[in-house]
């Protein structure tokens, strides 16, 4: 739920979707203005257009190469999403479309915008995670027009002051460059848990909200406590007390910061906290986290930008990687997640009215069953190279039919067979899936939009798909019971177990493993050390109950905190 409402001291509170726990305190900041594109409907003459065609080129390539050095600067997600920038300012793709309107007379910046736009619609087309990427590149058009036209980089001030940064989105760009001394709390009106801001924002360790109801209205100077945890906004908050909080918050990263796992209850109840990657660097560094193991690699995220489906050694290659970081602990590997907010240039196929409802996840094996086959036959290689014994899942399973067949072609290979339960027909009979595979994870993300028919991008939705939803937590119980009546695993690898509380309830229901990305991990099992599996249960229960996630959320909240 966003919005704003007068608290009883007069303070105003805004309301958004928490994404990275803390509390930060500070007057607000906003970036910098983005250059007005000019509208410049004049045609460069013949002579003059080579000319124009350079000052393009250069100052493409000058902005990728600024970025770049900045990627290399940077560590982790930062880097990488900085690198990406770098690359899509040298698009060819891009730039040839910008070339071709400079060669037919456009001036070099009005082209730079033109051809972003063409861009953008498409991106805008396919929607998800494409849609994404319109802020990349509409940041990029307004880097190279700034250099074009001579004017500062648009972008974050340095404040002279701790502060709190305000916008609409950030672009990765931005948010990659912040200083988390200096920014010490983000809220943004767009964007939801998984966008690029989210991503870094976390990695950074910075407190950050998304999906904020009427923050436009706020003026730069406002003093303002941004609260991470609970997605609350208190502008003009009493001094003393927002300075208690920030200690206080600080206080409890810090202990947070010391859990080291084994994942398990107050009572010693013992539940497996792994964690989420989407290669073998993410591998590597959620080593350095208390993960017992990787409980959802996601595959389709190392082909992106494939034209062309990898070989099965290619794969063998990668998968190892991902084992190797793990060796002699728990690796679930799923299958290609193609299509929809991911579509694969190899797997996926044109237009689709509905690319959500459409031909993603193990609906691509329906369909050419030679991609699934060379897949499972790379992670086998992968892991007899490696030793390891990977549990292999399919991502989209709708129907107990469908589980059969992925099973029996995991199972044909060596391999342990698991699928995901994302899609609410599959959590009602959960009992029927059992019956052929040998563990179940539950993905809340798509859960989460299948149950409530609420695009998981959208941050107008954002309050729908909330995980907290006491119909998700319905269907997360019903299949956590069909997994108990087996006698078989079920997690949860949806974005539900990096919600510290909401883990404690899931682990109430029944679930066996929870799955977070890494830096959610130590939050997730501090927590879960500190409450019984009693109180767990009681949580959970007392969550079912209730009507709505606000309340579902308070009832916990009262029982955990
Ligand atoms: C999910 O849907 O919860 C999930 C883990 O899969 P993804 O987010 O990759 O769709
Ligand atoms: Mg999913």
């Amino acid at each position: 739920m966003t919005g704003s409402l007068r608290s009883d001291t007069q303070e105003t509170v805004l309301r958004g979707t928490p994404v990275v726990p803390g509390v930060g305190y500070g007057p607000v900041i906003r970036p910098g203005r983005r250059p007005d594109v000019p509208i410049d409907t004049s045609v460069i003459d013949d002579t003059a257009r080579g000319a124009e065609l350079e000052r393009f080129r250069t100052a493409a390539s000058t902005v990728s190469t600024r970025l770049r050095g900045r990627a290399e600067l940077a560590t982790g997600a930062a880097s990488e999403v900085l690198s990406a920038n770098a690359a899509m300012a040298q698009d060819r793709g891009w730039i040839r479309a910008a070339e071709k309107l400079i060669a037919a007379g456009s001036p070099a910046s009005s082209a730079t915008d033109a051809a972003t736009e063409q861009f953008t619609a498409m991106f805008e087309k396919v929607g998800g995670l494409m849609a994404e990427r319109v802020t990349d590149l509409r940041d990029i058009r307004d880097r190279v027009i700034a250099e074009i036209l001579g004017v500062p980089e648009p972008g974050v001030p340095v404040p002279a002051v701790p502060s709190v940064l305000f916008a609409d989105d950030l672009a990765p760009a931005d948010t990659a460059g912040l200083d988390a001394t200096l920014v010490v709390g983000l809220a943004t009106s767009l964007g939801g848990p998984t966008s690029h801001t989210a991503i870094i924002a976390r990695q950074l360790g910075i407190a950050c909200i998304v999906a904020v109801a009427g923050l436009d209205d706020i003026a730069e100077g406002t003093p303002a406590l941004v609260d991470g945890g609970t997605g609350l906004i208190v502008l003009q908050p009493d001094t003393t007390s927002a300075v208690e909080q920030v200690a206080a918050a600080k206080a409890e990263l810090d202990r947070v910061s010391q859990w080291s796992g084994p994942g398990a209850t107050a009572d010693g109840h013992a539940v497996d906290i792994l964690a989420n990657v989407q290669d073998g660097a993410g591998a590597r560094a959620a080593r350095n986290s208390a993960a017992d193991g990787i409980g959802l690699f996601r595959t389709e995220l190392c082909f992106l930008d494939r034209d062309t489906e990898p070989t099965v050694d290619e794969q063998a290659e990668i998968y190892g990687q991902v084992l190797e970081a793990f060796e002699g602990h728990k690796v679930v590997v799923r299958t290609l997640d193609a299509g929809s907010d991911k579509p694969l240039r190899f797997a996926n196929h044109a237009d689709e009215a509905n690319p959500a409802l459409g031909i993603r996840g193990i609906r691509i094996a329906e369909q050419d069953r030679g991609i699934l086959y060379r897949q499972l036959d790379g992670i086998a290689a992968a892991a007899k190279a490696t030793g390891s014994s990977p549990w292999v899942m399919a991502p989209m399973i709708a129907t107990a039919a469908e589980a059969a067949a992925f099973a029996a072609d995991v199972r044909e290979r060596g391999l342990k067979p698991g699928v995901m339960i994302e899609v609410p027909a599959a959590a009602l009979l959960a009992e029927h899936i059992l019956e052929h595979v040998d563990f179940l994870s539950i993905g809340t993300n798509d859960l989460a939009q299948y149950t409530m028919a609420a695009d998981r991008m959208s941050s107008q939705l954002a309050a729908l798909t909330d995980p907290w939803q006491p119909a998700v937590l319905a269907l997360v119980a019903h299949t956590a019971k069909a997994g108990a009546a087996a006698g078989k695993p079920v997690g949860v690898c949806g974005e539900a177990a990096a919600d510290p509380l909401l883990a404690c309830v899931l682990v109430g229901l029944g679930i066996t493993s929870l799955s977070a990305a890494s830096a959610a991990i130590a939050h997730v099992g501090a927590k879960l050390s500190t409450v019984t599996l009693d109180q767990c249960k009681e949580a959970a229960g007392a969550a079912l109950r209730t009507d709505s996630s606000t309340a579902a959320r308070a009832a916990v909240g009262a029982i955990l905190n």
